[in-house]
Parts: structure tokens; C-alpha cells; sequence
């Protein structure tokens, strides 16, 4: 079996589990995007902040010269906290609460992303409380379904988030009666984990129609948003480590057309991080059933969710093991029935103090955990820190 490479006799001196990340990988990752999005004119990339937003890692990510996309008042915190500029700070989600708002009011966000009306009033009265106008872009529901598991699919009629596309006049017409709101874009976003082209070109082809309609009403917005969700291999952690941004922005260059001036921004939070993390833990018994044999390991679905939340998968291996693979459960010691990373998994035999490796787990790990059952939360360590 061919596993990560990694300083073993460093984190061998760690407590068990935590997060490592690879800032080398995180670094040519940022640098392939930064690469790729700049060849095409008027691309404009920000972090969805909510994949991971561990000091560290948003640091990494200012550096590189991303904006964020925040979906609450604590990440926008986090943000200006890493260095990001609030020119480049978008601010997006279904519920925004007053202290929220006022905080991007305050800082003068580049844009709230807005997902109704009522939302849209109470924009308009805050700002207008601190005699500001506040740029907006409206987030509409595309009706595009992406080939990614149910509970991540969010561009659906059917799902919570934005604005019906049929209101789209509706909606920036009551924005242009207000004083106080400015709409400068449009934004989309239809789910998370998405590797197939061909879903992304359904959306640039949605934006497309809608562009037609707002020419015939001589309506203009200064930039599309079409979200993040660009998925990475999690069967594949080491051969393919960077995913294929080429593909994802000649996607967008080739299928989206926009407008002269326009510029075309993106929301990535998976495809940034997700490779660049592992979650290490250690084996602490072997428990052989009747019918199968588990590996009981020290972190649970309070370090890393995506497992027991969407069955998700993730590679696992022993690092400290050379001997013949054998069959396990790997399992947390969570006191639910889903506490469980694997099922009938092939790994070197597992003996007690094994360091184990969850691969991929760099977007949506660590920020996700919890301290059900008053567990402490992992701490993330970046590999350039040790
Ligand atoms: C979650 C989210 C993203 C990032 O999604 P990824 O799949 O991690 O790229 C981008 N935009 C919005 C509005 C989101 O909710």
C-alpha cells in the first residue's frame, strides 16, 4: 500500500488526535489557482473560510492573495484577523443577524450576499442607521442539481438557500427603491464535492440566460459570483493532491459569458484545503468479534464529523505498520453507533499505539469539531511549525 509521506518521528511526539497540515502542499495549491484563475481576465478568487479556518491555513491563503467568503459575523472576525483586507471580504448565508451586519457595515465589506428580501430591508436600515450604503449581490437559487451527495446539493428549488431565479427583476428593482443598498452582482452556489465539468456548466449556462434577461432590461451588475464546490479525491490523497483547476476555470473561461468589465468571482473552500490536512490518531485496542475485527482508535466523530454526517470517505492508514494488511472497523470511542471512519477496511495489522492517518480531511475537519462528551477539542499543527 502507498502511503503519505510523512516526519513520523515529529509527530510521533504529538498527543493524539490532532490535525497536520502540509503548508508545502498548501503552498503549491495556492500558487496552481493563483496560476490558473490569473490567466483568464477579470477572475477573482476568495476562501470559502468556512472549510477550515485555522489561523495558520488563513494565513497561507492571505498570503497568496485570495479574498474571503464568509458565511458569519465570528468568520469575518477570523478574517481580518489573518490580514484579510475587508475590500476583499464577501459575507454570504440564509440568516444574517444584526451584530452581523453591522460588523460588515463597520468594516465596509466589499459585498453582502443577500438570500431574501426581509434580509434586504434590514441591510437597508442598518446601513442607513450609520449613514453608509452597503454593496450587495443577490444570491439566486439556480435550480441546477450537482452530482454530489443530497445533503450538500444547495442550488435545488427545493433547497433553503437563495432567491427564486424568477424573481431576480423582482428583487433588484425593490433594491434600486432603496437608498441605502447598492447591487453590484449576482451569485450562485450549487453545492459542495462536485467533480463532474459538466454540473458547472450547467450553472455558467443558467447565468447566461440570466444575463440575457437583465441586458433586455438595460440592468448591468460589476461581477457574477458563482460559488465554490470544486471536489477533491479522497480515494487518491498522494497522486492527486492538487485538483484540477485547469479544468475548473477553462470551465468557467470557455461556458460563462460575461460582460465587458465584469468581473468573474469564485468561492473555493474544499479544493484549497482538503488535501493538505490529515487527522492522526493512534490505535488504542484491537477488539476481535465473532464476525469482525475492530481498530478502536482515540479520535471520534467529535474530531473529524464527515464520516458519521454524510458517510463519507476517507483513506486510512497505519503509518507505523509494515506487517501483512488485515480487515477493520476503525472506530472512535464516541458513545454513538456512528462513531465510525470505516468499515471493512484494509490496513497493516493494527497493534496498540499504531499512528494512524485519516487522509484528506484538511476542509471540513477541524473547524467541525466538537467536544460532545467533553472531549478537548484536536489541535492543528502546521508542518512548517514543527
Ligand atoms: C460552502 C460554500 C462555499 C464553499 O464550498 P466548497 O465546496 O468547500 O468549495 C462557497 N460558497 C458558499 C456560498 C458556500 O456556502
Amino acid at each position: 500500500m502507498t502511503k503519505g509521506t510523512f516526519p513520523i518521528d515529529k509527530l510521533q511526539q504529538l498527543q493524539t488526535p490532532f490535525y497536520y497540515y502540509d503548508a508545502e502542499l498548501l503552498r503549491q495549491t495556492l500558487r496552481t489557482i493563483t496560476d490558473e484563475a490569473g490567466s483568464h481576465e477579470g477572475f477573482c478568487v476568495h476562501y470559502a473560510v468556512k472549510a477550515n479556518a485555522n489561523p495558520q491555513v488563513l494565513r497561507h491563503i492571505r498570503q497568496a492573495g485570495l479574498g474571503a467568503d464568509c458565511v458569519s459575523g465570528g468568520e469575518i472576525e477570523a478574517a481580518l484577523r489573518a490580514g484579510f483586507p475587508a475590500s476583499k471580504i464577501v459575507f454570504a448565508g440564509v440568516g444574517k443577524s444584526d451584530w452581523e451586519i453591522n460588523l460588515g457595515l463597520d468594516n465596509d465589506i466589499f459585498c453582502f450576499n443577500v438570500e431574501s428580501i426581509p434580509e434586504l430591508e434590514v441591510i437597508n436600515e442598518l446601513a442607513a442607521a450609520k449613514g453608509k450604503t452597503a454593496r450587495v449581490a443577490f444570491r439566486l437559487n439556480p435550480n441546477v442539481g450537482a452530482h454530489t451527495h443530497a445533503n450538500i446539493t444547495t442550488g435545488l428549488a427545493e433547497n433553503k438557500f437563495g432567491i427564486d431565479m424568477n424573481d431576480m427583476l423582482k428583487v433588484i428593482d425593490e433594491a434600486r427603491g432603496m437608498e441605502h443598498v447598492k447591487v453590484v452582482g449576482l451569485h450562485f452556489h450549487i453545492g459542495s464535492q462536485i467533480l463532474d465539468m459538466g454540473d458547472f456548466e450547467a450553472l455558467c449556462n443558467r447565468v447566461n440566460e440570466l444575463q440575457e434577461i437583465l441586458d433586455r432590461h438595460r440592468i448591468r451588475v460589476e461581477h457574477i459570483n458563482v460559488g465554490g464546490g470544486l471536489g477533491i479525491d479522497y480515494q487518491h490523497p498522494n497522486r492527486v493532491a492538487i485538483p484540477d483547476f485547469k479544468a475548473y476555470f477553462d470551465t468557467y473561461a470557455k461556458k460563462l459569458k460575461l460582460r465587458p468589465g465584469q468581473t468573474l468571482h469564485f468561492e473555493l473552500g474544499r479544493a484549497v484545503v482538503g488535501q493538505c490536512g490529515t487527522l492522526f490518531t493512534r490505535a488504542l485496542y484491537i477488539k476481535v468479534g465473532s464476525v469482525k475485527q475492530f481498530c478502536i482508535v482515540d479520535a471520534g466523530f467529535t474530531d473529524l464529523i464527515r464520516p458519521a454526517l454524510y458517510q463519507a470517505y476517507h483513506k486510512i492508514e497505519n503509518l507505523t505498520s509494515d506487517e501483512a494488511p488485515e480487515t477493520y472497523d476503525v472506530v472512535g470511542p464516541i458513545c454513538e453507533s456512528t462513531d465510525v471512519f470505516a468499515k471493512q477496511i484494509d490496513l497493516n495489522r493494527c497493534r496498540r499505539g499504531d499512528l494512524i492517518a485519516i487522509r484528506s480531511a484538511g476542509a471540513y475537519g477541524e473547524i467541525m469539531a466538537s467536544q460532545y462528551n467533553c472531549r478537548r477539542l484536536p489541535k492543528g499543527y502546521m508542518s512548517d511549525d514543527l
